[in-house]
C-alpha cells in the first residue's frame, strides 16, 4: 500500500451516483509529483465525474481524496485550488467576449497583484502563440487556440497538480499533437498533470502512467507501455 502522506494526490474508494444513478462506483488512483497520469476510457465511463470530485466540484458519496498529505475529501472547489490542484474542465471554457490577457488575469484574480504580471509572462514563455495574440478575444482564436488559454489560465493559481479534462476534444490530430506537447512542456516545470482522454494512443504516448474506466471502476493500470500493449485495451479502444 502506498503511504497516504506522500506528497502526491491519492484517491481511493470514490463513489458517486446522479440522483441515484451510479456514474462512479470504485475508483482509486495516485498522481506521484510531477507526473502525468492518463484517465482513460469510453463515453460516460465516469472519467468527468471522477475529477469533478477530486477538484471539489463534486463531493464524494463513498470514498477519500488526499493531496500533499492531508485530506481533501469533501472540500469546496476554491479549497482544493489553493491546496494546490486546478481542474481545466472539457469544453475550454474561455470567456469569448474578453481578451487573451483579461482571460489570463482572471484566472489569477486570487493571487497578490505584484505576482499577476510574473505569471503570466511565465505561461507567455510556455505559450508564445498566446503572447502574439495578448490583445485577440478568445472567442475569435481557433480551438486549439482557445484549449491552450484554458490550461494557461489554470496554470494562473499555480497549481502543483493541473487536471486536463479531454483537451483534445474537437480538436483535428495535428492540433491535439501540438495541445499534447505543451502539456508535456508544462509538466516538464514540474507540475503533475491528470489527463482525462478518449485518445488512448496520444494520451499514452506522453503519460508514465494510467488508469482505464470502465461503468465507473478502474478495470486496469499500468504504464503507457504496458496499457498500450495489452490485449484488453487493443480490443476496447484501438479495434485490434
Ligand atoms: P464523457 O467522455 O462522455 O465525458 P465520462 O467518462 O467523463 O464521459 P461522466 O461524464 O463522468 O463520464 O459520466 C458518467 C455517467 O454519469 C454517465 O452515465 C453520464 O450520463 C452520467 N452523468 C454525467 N453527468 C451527469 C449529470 N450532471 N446528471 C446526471 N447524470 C450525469
Amino acid at each position: 500500500m502506498p503511504s497516504v502522506d506522500s506528497a502526491g494526490l491519492d484517491v481511493s474508494g470514490l463513489a458517486f451516483a446522479y440522483d441515484g444513478a451510479l456514474a462512479v462506483r470504485d475508483v482509486s488512483l495516485r498522481v506521484e509529483p510531477g507526473e502525468i497520469v492518463a484517465l482513460l476510457g469510453a463515453n460516460g465511463a465516469g472519467k468527468s465525474t471522477t475529477v469533478r470530485m477530486i477538484a471539489g466540484v463534486l463531493r464524494p458519496q463513498r470514498g477519500a481524496i488526499r493531496f500533499g498529505g492531508q485530506a481533501l475529501t469533501g472540500a469546496p472547489s476554491h479549497f482544493v485550488v489553493r491546496r494546490g490542484i486546478t481542474l481545466v474542465p472539457e469544453g475550454r471554457l474561455v470567456f469569448p467576449q474578453m481578451t487573451v490577457m483579461e482571460n489570463l488575469q482572471l484566472g489569477a484574480h486570487i493571487k497578490e497583484r505584484g505576482k499577476i504580471a510574473g505569471l503570466i509572462d511565465y505561461a507567455f514563455g510556455l505559450f508564445p502563440r498566446l503572447a502574439e495574440r495578448r490583445s485577440q478575444l478568445a472567442g475569435s482564436m481557433s480551438g486549439g487556440e482557445q484549449q491552450m488559454l484554458a490550461i494557461a489560465r489554470g496554470l494562473m493559481a499555480e497549481p502543483r497538480l493541473i487536471i486536463l479534462d479531454e483537451p483534445s476534444l474537437g480538436l483535428m490530430p495535428i492540433v491535439t499533437q501540438e495541445v499534447f506537447r505543451l502539456v508535456e512542456a508544462v509538466n516538464k516545470t514540474g507540475i503533475g498533470v491528470l489527463l482525462v482522454e478518449q485518445n488512448l494512443h496520444q494520451s499514452l504516448r506522453i503519460a508514465h502512467r494510467g488508469y482505464v474506466l470502465e461503468k465507473g471502476a478502474v478495470v486496469l493500470a499500468g504504464t503507457g507501455k504496458e496499457l498500450l500493449a495489452d490485449s484488453y485495451v487493443q480490443r476496447a479502444f484501438l479495434g485490434r
